[in-house]
């Protein structure tokens, strides 16, 4: 279903009529395409504290070129060396005169220093950058987005600098991401193909979401399998079909969902995105258990078995990624979706445990993105008002699109991003739910 009012307040008397009465004026966001591969402007850089980065290498490889004296198409602060609260000064002094003149659908990112538990000070002012963020991301306008990285070690981060300092985060914004020292070495990476000569599992990818993630990651150079319910094989052949991979017809609920797809792929798997989801939504005084058990089943438990499974029988190859999808939902919480609620944060339970040791027992990353409101047909179907709602309640006034969430899970199975494990990342444009 098209956001009429997106397309209305892009036209001269749309913007007009929509700054007379108050009313939120989203941005048009700039998103990755071939033509577009990168930000339109120049890269500040800037610092706060003592920082023990060696990021301009990292930078310089991003392609965006400095900022001359025009608008920075993206602002780095690295605040990292900040250890005490009177060094939040220096991000104040850095940021305040320059974040008028961020280009529109820019990027600030903000580099922080994982919290020091032994050093309350430290962790007090590196914990206020994430509040400075988050504020700043509701503010700044224009389509451009604010987020936090906490990293010690920039090569390991280049990936999710790239990723956040590109066209292809123009939904994500408040976030804070951790990335950590090291992760499988795997050069090297080819950034225009990253994922050449591996194969990727997208289930629930006869549509909406999943079929961006499918093409996205088949851009990226991956082989997909498309998987859906036999009912969809027509989508799912056709997707298939499109992105030169293979359909796989299957209920991920099935008790043998975990053997057959390890049977589909004697080759074994790199990425297992878990996207396939459904809805029930009904008030907990009037839900049955028809409509309770169907979301737990097809949302969490069936993510558990075959995740079990393919590790178990080891056909998750090392230096492999499992994305799942969370939800704000399962973070904020949402009336008439108690069940899909505790699914969803059953989620973000079993990313947070699973992530070490997957990593150390099998070479894997699990990751999860909560997507926000992103236009499908799964949204398609809300009620008017509360869609409306959906769509506005958020920094950047408008809902996402599936290749939102796509682009992120890319970022999240790219090669280089072995340092980024066991993040629950969303993409909801700075939801005022669950920020
Ligand atoms: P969608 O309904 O458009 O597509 C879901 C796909 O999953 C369909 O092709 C469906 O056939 C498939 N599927 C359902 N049950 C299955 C099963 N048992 N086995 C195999 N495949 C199955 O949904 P979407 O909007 O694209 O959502 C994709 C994911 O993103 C879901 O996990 C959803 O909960 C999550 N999500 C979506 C939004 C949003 O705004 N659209 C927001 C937050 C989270």
């Amino acid at each position: 279903m098209a956001d009429r009012y997106l397309s209305f307040t892009a036209t001269g008397p749309g913007r007009f009529l929509t700054r007379r009465l108050g009313l939120p004026q989203p941005a048009a966001l700039a998103r990755w395409s071939p033509g577009r591969p990168a930000l339109d402007g120049g890269l500040l850089h800037l610092t706060a504290g003592r920082s023990g980065l060696d990021l301009a290498p990292v930078l310089a490889r991003t392609g965006i070129g400095p900022a001359g004296s025009d608008r920075a198409a993206a602002v780095v602060l690295d605040a990292s060396g900040v250890r005490e609260v009177e060094g939040l000064a220096e991000v104040h002094a850095a940021l305040h005169p320059v974040v008028r003149s961020v280009a529109a659908s820019g990027r600030v990112l903000v580099l922080g220093a994982p919290l020091d538990p032994a050093d309350h000070h430290q962790a007090a002012a590196q914990q206020a950058l994430e509040g400075f963020t988050r504020s700043l991301g509701k503010e700044i306008g224009r389509g451009s987005t604010v987020n936090l990285v906490r990293l010690t070690d920039a090569p390991a981060a280049e990936s999710t600098l790239r990723f956040l300092l590109s066209p292809k985060s123009a939904y994500v914004s408040g976030q804070v991401i951790e990335v950590g020292a090291g992760g499988e070495p795997s050069t090297p990476v080819d950034w225009d193909r990253p994922l050449a000569g591996r194969t990727a599992l997208v289930t629930g990818a006869a549509r909406g979401i999943g079929e961006a993630v499918a093409e996205t990651l088949a851009r990226d150079g991956a082989r997909v399998v498309v998987l859906d319910v036999p009912q969809a094989e027509q989508d799912a052949r056709r997707v298939a079909d499109r992105l030169g991979g293979t359909a796989l017809l299957l209920d991920i609920t099935a008790a043998d969902a975990g053997a057959r797809i390890a049977e589909a792929l004697p080759d074994g798997l790199d990425l297992l995105i878990h996207n396939a989801g459904i809805t029930r939504d009904r008030r907990l005084v009037n839900m049955p258990a028809e409509r309770w058990i169907p979301v737990l089943e097809v949302n969490l438990a069936s993510v558990l078995r075959t995740t079990d499974a393919l590790l178990k029988a080891g056909t998750l190859n090392r230096g492999g990624r499992i994305v799942a999808t969370a939800s704000i939902a399962g973070i904020a919480g949402n009336a008439g979706q108690t069940n899909y609620g505790a699914s969803k944060a059953g989620i973000v339970g079993l990313v947070r445990s699973l992530a070490p040791r997957a990593l150390a027992e099998h070479g894997v990353t699990v990751n999860a993105v909560a997507p926000g409101f992103i236009e499908t047909k799964m949204t398609a179907a809300v009620p008017l008002f509360i869609r409306e709602a959906g769509r506005r309640m958020n920094s950047l006034a408008q809902g996402g699109l599936p290749v939102d969430v796509a682009e992120t899970t890319a970022w999240l199975a790219h090669p280089a991003s072995g340092a980024v494990n066991g993040q629950v990342v969303r993409v909801c444009g700075q939801s005022l739910l669950g920020a």
